[in-house]
């Protein structure tokens, strides 16, 4: 009878954001979550006092359990992700929340319905901003808002405890917190309706490796207790019901992705180089000390790109110079001996509104606007701290500095300018740090492109960030899903300039590297060899993978692949030959 009734459901594919990596097989259990508003009832005049009483004992609760959070997740990840439940605290304590929220009490609402109301009416506010990363912090409001219900309700203390081994959440949305006590009970994967690319709960996922797809939409609404579901988080799908067909393929698929992170650690002691012997470095790009020492773990031998953007979120002041150090230099250490490329802030115009440091909290076209170097020449004295930081660190490893979004020589040496200032500066404290610290820059605009073997000469290494390189050569937004269908880093332009920065690199003696995401695809490995390319700096995940094409490949024939592309100038063509190159060398 049982058997009928599953045969007769039907398959549910959902498309979301893929935002951890991995696959999940398993069922469903679904979070308790506020989409709806909790019901309204007018508290009589005299017992008012009594819900305020109710509701700033449940703040007082919440704000415990964002502190055991924040103990949780400090052990687990270290001091940068347990900022994210600091943060919390903050918006729990924000004094115009808090107002608003009493004033409705004041005047008659349960307490439930009155934190609703109130994050409601906020988070009209932050949606009407532009910039994605002050949007997505009205998931932190409603994790905060989320939190302080349960605790009202008393419906809190999680059923977690009642999960079995084989459990993926589904849920509205899930706060870190709720990520952390899913990670303690070994849960499979989770998926919500809710939840962007930078919403935190997806970075926690991913520092803890669980797979996770966000932005759902209805999922918790089309799904129950115990149905068979599957989370694709390397394509970002939740498949509810699936068919037995599917079931079977995503097996193979889970075996594949286990087949290559075991394999990561059967080819961690394996050269990284070719079937004719040319070396080729493969590096990780990370965004915190602690991620740092887990490639370390993983056998990975060096960072080509520490994104240092994750200091500055969740807060309203600046890192200050021992900050950035102290995270550099344990970076540094538990690479150590080999190298951590440190990336200067690569930071849009509006989060530094936020820290009084812009007047404006607006521009037309962020991407081209005052971001990354533009916006340390703008303000010496914070990219000054970030520097010496930096240049402190680079006493205990070997560190590099690179600088982002180069687009011209002036532009560069004033960056160097400041370089050297900091480090004079250091000198006369009598500071140490690496006189002879390399120092590199992204090729990511088009005219860096161009002019790369001009730049080379201030220069010691640059690395090719195809996200942005692409994005402005072909003006397609990164992250536009309507112009998706354009971004193609198998463009015909793409190649000549992978070419003209590769060979304008290689006459002026420089190394260069690729820290974009073309650099983690394998797909486009044999290409990239050919056309040159010697180091490639991936997401840690990814780094098994591209080994293996390394190791599968000879570079003589390489080349000869990467000239008929070159020479055919059409994408498609190119598609078909590197398709042909995968079945060839089956990796
Ligand atoms: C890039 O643009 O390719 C890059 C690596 O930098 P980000 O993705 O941080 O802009
Ligand atoms: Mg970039």
């Amino acid at each position: 009878m049982n058997k009928t009734k599953t045969e007769e459901k039907k398959e549910i594919r959902l498309n979301g954001a893929a935002v951890s990596a991995g696959i999940a097989i398993g069922k469903v259990f679904l979070a308790d979550t506020y989409q709806h508003c909790p019901p309204y009832r007018e508290i009589p005049k005299e017992l008012r006092q009594k819900e305020m009483d109710r509701f700033k004992t449940a703040v007082k609760q919440t704000k415990t359990d964002f502190k055991a959070t924040y103990t949780k997740i400090y052990e687990r990840l270290g001091k940068n992700y347990a900022k994210i439940a600091d943060a919390h605290i903050l918006i729990l304590e924000d004094p115009a929340l808090q107002k608003k929220t009493q004033d409705l009490i004041k005047n008659g609402s349960n307490a439930e319905y009155a934190v609703y109301k109130t994050m409601e009416e906020f988070i009209v506010s932050l949606d009407s901003l532009q910039d994605e990363y002050f949007r997505d912090r009205r998931f932190d409001l409603q994790d905060v808002c989320k939190k302080l219900i349960d605790n009202l309700s008393g419906q809190n203390k999680s059923k977690l405890s009642s999960l079995g081994s084989d459990s993926i959440i589904a849920a509205h949305n899930l706060t870190p917190a709720d990520t952390v006590a899913m990670r303690e009970q070994f849960i499979k994967g989770f998926a919500t309706d809710i939840g962007g690319k930078t919403s935190h709960t997806a970075i926690v996922a991913r520092g803890f490796g669980i797979p996770a797809v966000v932005g759902l939409k209805n999922l918790s609404a089309i799904v129950k207790n115990g149905d068979a579901i599957i989370i694709d988080g390397n394509r970002g799908i939740a498949i509810v019901n699936p068919l037995k067909e599917t079931v079977a393929f995503y097996e193979k698929e889970f075996e594949i992705w286990n087949d290559e992170y075991k394999g990561l650690e059967k080819l961690k002691d394996l050269p990284s180089e070719t079937k004719d012997g040319v070396k080729i470095a493969v590096l990780a790009n990370i965004d915190s000390p602690e991620e740092a020492e887990n490639t370390a773990k993983q056998g990975i031998k060096g960072i080509g790109l520490y994104r240092t953007e994750f200091l500055y979120f969740n807060r309203s002041d600046m890192p200050s110079e021992e900050e950035h150090f102290e995270n550099y230099k344990k970076a540094a250490e538990s690479v150590s001996p080999f190298e951590t490329i440190i990336r200067t802030l690569d930071l849009g115009g509006d989060k530094l509104f936020q820290m009084g440091l812009l007047n404006t909290d607006e521009e037309n076209n962020p991407f081209m606007g005052l971001r990354a170097i533009r916006l340390c020449l703008k303000f010496p004295k914070m990219f000054k701290e970030q520097i010496r930081g930096i240049l402190r660190a680079s006493a205990f490893g070997k560190i590099k500095i690179m600088y982002p979004m180069i687009s011209g020589i002036e532009e560069l040496k004033a960056a160097n300018n400041l370089l050297e200032e900091a480090k004079e500066s250091l000198r006369k404290a009598n500071e140490k740090f690496d006189e002879n610290i390399e120092v590199g820059a992204m090729i990511e605009v088009p005219s860096a492109a161009v002019i790369t073997d001009l730049l080379a000469k201030e220069l010691d290494f640059v690395s090719i960030g195809t996200n942005d390189l692409i994005q402005y050569t072909l003006a397609v937004d990164r992250v536009n899903e309507d112009v998706a269908y354009l971004y193609d880093p198998i463009h015909p332009s793409i190649i000549r300039l992978l070419k003209q920065i590769i060979d304008g690199a290689v006459n002026a003696g420089i190394k260069s590297a690729m820290c974009g995401e073309m650099a983690g695809d394998p797909f486009y490995t044999p290409l990239l060899l050919g056309l040159g390319l010697k180091e490639f700096s991936v997401s840690p995940i990814q780094s098994a993978k591209i080994k293996k094409v390394i190791r599968a490949v000879k570079i003589s024939d390489m080349q000869g692949l990467a000239d008929e592309i070159l020479k055919c100038g059409d994408r498609n063509i190119t598609e078909e030959l590197l398709n042909n190159i995968k079945k060839t060398i089956n990796v």
